[in-house]
């Protein structure tokens, strides 16, 4: 879940300007998404309108055809005469047209609605029963024919044509939407019923004329009926043509009212009077008949000059539909670029330098080298100033980590002579001592100061002075093992630790650093000797105690001449009883076991962290008392034996038992500490004096037995 760099990819900025970039693109490929359902829908409308027009066009021929023979066939019926070849003609060719276009016009609208086209079907086989009386009456005189058939010709017809008509009516209602196809195609529908009542007035007044009667009564009302009708119609679309503004259409209209009201019409009008009477010239017939044709065809010519604006209109729609195809197609070619673009742009001009960054960050954070930055500083940006930025980090962290490094340096080497410095042995000393500690190794201390060194700065200078110095660390540095580390310490007081080394070891190293130096001779200070103390630490012992213990042994070093080596006796590790101890005097050997046993109680007494200061004081008051004793017992024995030194030694006594109780005061006031006291009490009075003052006398009481 996170990244090497150890950013939540959640909380990645480059997680949530992705995201953003990727949910914008989204929405614009949503919205091109819904710009092509948009053209597939006006595609998918266009495709209807299409093939409604196809349909209806055929319908519409099909009902010019048929308005001609229904007003014809009427006249023919109302004439006193069979049909004459003319008319007879002018039929036929009619019904070719009409029977020709409904059947295409069917099977079309088959496709669409096929129960319309069905009842439709239904109703031109009843149509065509009628027709085929019309032909037998048509063939008689007007006496022999059927009285009623005219009006049930014009009726019956009439009823079929506007069938068809309701049908156009009913496929157009398909298309809910109200826009141009809808308005052009009831413009279509009124211009058929303008054709229908237009026609029924002017059959109504041929008929009537042809056979030179007067027109019936209720005949006159249907024939004035469908005129109102029929101009009711026209004003309708005479309106609707003003509000499309169309000069093709404006041309066709034209036509229609010069064709039929001023040309037909004004013609019906001159001879309404006439007719009225009965009296109108038998000519008049043809007449009237030749100006109906083109006055009808004219409102056929303006329904077909209205398909051709629909199909325009549809055109139109189509190539809508394809521009919002391509619109889309664009915004979606686009919005997929822009995608591409903009996530490859952020992530080679933001990201990658910005991990670039990161990474230099971090190597200069680890303090690793920094790579890969120098194109990026070049840019003359943000991120430009970023890595500029970065690299002045860099210099001054380099900067700060060289200081450093040589601060430690300086803190823990000392100057003059290149050695650890005294800061560096606190450290070293509280490693070394846990160590020991822990493993249980013995640790011994070699401090040496140069003899009378005041003497070299004053007779040869101090810069003479620095040289020994710095000679004397070179020569010691190189007599000591390696896990020994040599510290100058003071002045021209040196330290040496020694882990893993007991006292007689760090001591024969003592000796023979001496002995070195000793011979050494130093081109103008000549011979400059040292003195040494050497001690071993105790189990558990303060390393100030510790070194108090070598700086004491040194102390004593120049004390009793310089130039040697002062050890303590007591090695931690083997505080037990030596066989070289022995007198040969069983009850003085008893005494000083003993002796050796209670110090070395009251020693781990001490060293107890928990141990109280009175307990510590009584066993030592105990122990003191018992040395006492021991002492008065041993200078009995050493009289008895004839000792010649008896009074020498009881006076050594008696200086040991006065610098104890000294000591003892000095401890009492805090002066000293309890180990150094102790110590003082082991190394000196029990062991340094069993080793040194008694062993004089170990020949008489060895003799003796
Ligand atoms: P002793 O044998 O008792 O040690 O005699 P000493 O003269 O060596 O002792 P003391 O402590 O009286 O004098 C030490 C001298 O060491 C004093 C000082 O001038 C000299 N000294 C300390 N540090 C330096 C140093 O870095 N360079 C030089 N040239 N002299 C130093
Ligand atoms: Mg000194
Ligand atoms: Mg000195």
């Amino acid at each position: 879940m996170k990244s090497e760099k150890g950013v939540f990819w959640f909380r990645s900025l480059q997680t949530k300007l992705s995201i953003c970039i990727l949910v914008t693109n989204f929405v614009l490929v949503i919205f091109s998404m819904s710009l092509v359902f948009d053209a597939v829908k006006v595609n998918n409308r266009a495709n209807r309108i299409t093939a409604i027009n196809r349909c209806s066009e055929f319908f519409f021929l099909t009902i010019e055809a048929l308005a001609f023979e229904r007003g014809r066939t009427n006249v023919i019926l109302s004439e006193e005469s069979p049909i004459t070849d003319a008319n007879r003609i002018f039929i036929e060719e009619r019904r070719v047209q009409a029977d020709k276009n409904l059947s295409i016009g069917l099977e079309k609208l088959n496709e669409i609605d096929p129960v319309s086209a069905n009842l439709l079907q239904s109703e031109y086989a009843k149509f065509l029963k009628l027709r085929a009386k019309a032909d037998i009456q048509a063939e008689m005189k007007f006496a022999e024919r059927e009285a009623a058939f005219a009006d049930e010709w014009f009726a019956n017809s009439t009823t079929f044509i506007f069938r068809i008509k309701e049908t156009l009516a009913v496929l157009g209602k398909k298309e809910l939407i109200i826009d141009d196809f809808d308005l052009y195609y009831q413009l279509q529908l009124a211009c058929i019923e303008f054709r229908l009542f237009s026609g029924y007035s002017g059959s109504v007044l041929t008929a009537a004329i042809s056979r030179g009667t007067t027109i019936p009564g209720e005949k006159y009302q249907n024939f004035i009926e469908s005129r109102v009708k029929a101009d009711y119609i026209w004003a309708n679309i005479d309106k609707d043509m003003a509000e499309l503004n169309n000069p093709a259409l404006g041309r066709k209209s034209d036509k229609v009212f010069q064709e039929y009201y001023n040309e037909y019409r004004s013609f019906q009008n001159e001879i309404l009077r006439q007719a009225l009477a009965g009296k109108v010239p038998k000519d008049t017939v043809q007449r009237l008949a030749a100006l109906s044709v083109p006055a009808f065809d004219s409102i056929f010519d303006l329904i077909a000059e209205v398909s051709v604006e629909n199909r325009n209109y549809v055109e139109q729609m189509k190539n809508k539909a394809i521009r919002g195809l391509e619109v889309a197609l664009l915004e979606f070619f686009l919005v997929l670029a822009f995608s591409v673009f903009s996530l490859s742009y952020f992530r080679i001009m933001l990201f990658s330098p910005m991990k670039r960054i990161i990474n230099a960050l971090q190597s200069i954070v680890n303090g690793q080298p920094v790579s890969n930055l120098e194109t990026d500083a070049k840019r003359q940006d943000e991120i430009g100033w970023l890595v500029q930025g970065v690299k002045m980090l860099q210099v001054s962290m380099e900067e700060e980590r060289r200081l450093k490094a040589k601060n430690e340096i300086l803190a823990t080497t000392d100057n003059l002579t290149g050695l650890y410095n005294r800061h560096m042995l606190d450290q070293e000393a509280e490693r070394a001592l846990a160590q020991a500690d822990r493993y249980e190794d013995p640790i011994s201390m070699i401090v040496f100061d140069l003899d009378h060194f005041k003497n070299v700065n004053d007779t040869c200078g101090h810069l003479i002075g620095d040289e020994v110095l710095k000679q004397t660390a070179q020569i010691v540095k190189k007599l000591i093992r390696r896990p020994d580390k040599l510290f100058r310490f003071g002045g021209e007081e040196f330290l040496i630790l020694m882990p893993k080394t007991t006292v007689d070891e760090a001591a024969a190293v003592a000796e023979k650093i001496r002995v070195v130096l000793e011979e050494n001779k130093h081109p103008y200070a000549g011979q400059v000797t040292v003195s040494i103390g050497v001690a071993e630490r105790y189990r558990k012992e303060f390393f100030k105690d510790f070194y108090k213990r070598a700086d004491d042994n040194l102390y004593r070093a120049k004390k009793y001449g310089r130039n040697r080596v002062v050890r303590s006796i007591v090695a931690a590790v083997n505080m037990i009883w030596n066989p070289e101890w022995e007198s040969g005097h069983p009850e003085i050997d008893r005494q000083h076991q003993k002796l050796l046993e209670r110090s070395k109680e009251l020693f781990e007494m001490s060293m107890l962290s928990n141990s109280e200061f009175e307990k510590v004081l009584t066993m030592l008051e105990t122990l003191i008392e018992e040395i006492d004793n021991h002492f008065s017992s041993e200078e009995q024995i050493l009289e008895q034996i004839g000792y010649p030194d008896v009074e020498d030694h009881k006076l050594i006594h008696t200086q040991l038992l006065t610098k104890a109780a000294s000591l003892k005061n000095y401890y009492l006031q805090d002066e000293i500490s309890t180990s150094s006291f102790i110590l003082f009490i082991l190394d000196d009075v029990v062991l340094g004096h069993m080793l040194k003052e008694d062993k004089l006398f170990f020949p008489y009481t060895q003799k003796k037995t």
